[in-house]
């Protein structure tokens, strides 16, 4: 897809947001901002009795990058296994956003990630389970993230 119609799909879905709002009864209820941008993120998880992802959504405010990342994400997670958020990956993220074709600079890349640093939180912490060394990576803000 060219660099346009990435463009167009991320101001659609930065305005039209989906899975908006929150989940009362959530398993994974997560807040994580972003200093660099000022981006503001709510992400709630519930799972049904397989742990498939039975209902996913955010609440926040943020930069259209940051709020359609976000969005992105809880389409493209819903209904999926616990095992596969965890395999879920900032490259799929990024390539779903298609932010290699965008050219987006790292501080814009921080944006786009701020969901997934919630998601990777959240459901680490629900599984009682480390953040492996390269998880943690891009929870530094202060690093680069893109040697992946
Ligand atoms: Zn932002």
């Amino acid at each position: 897809m060219s660099s346009e119609i990435y463009r167009d799909m991320i101001l659609d879905y930065y305005r039209h947001p989906r899975n908006y709002g929150s989940i009362e009864d959530a398993e994974i209820k997560v807040q994580e901002s972003n200093p660099l941008c000022g981006d503001d993120i709510e992400l709630y998880i519930k799972f049904d009795e397989e742990k498939n992802v039975k209902d996913i959504k955010f609440k926040g405010r943020g930069c259209a990058i940051s709020v359609a990342s976000a969005s992105l994400m809880t389409e493209l997670l819903k209904g999926k296994k616990l095992d596969d958020l965890l395999s879920f990956s900032k490259k799929d993220l990024l390539e779903a956003l298609g932010i290699e074709t965008l050219g987006l600079n790292p501080v814009r890349i921080k944006c786009a990630l701020l969901p997934y640093k919630a998601l990777k939180i959240g459901v680490y912490s629900h599984i009682g389970k480390k953040l492996s060394e390269e998880e943690k990576h891009i929870l530094d803000y202060e690093s680069e993230s893109q040697q992946d």
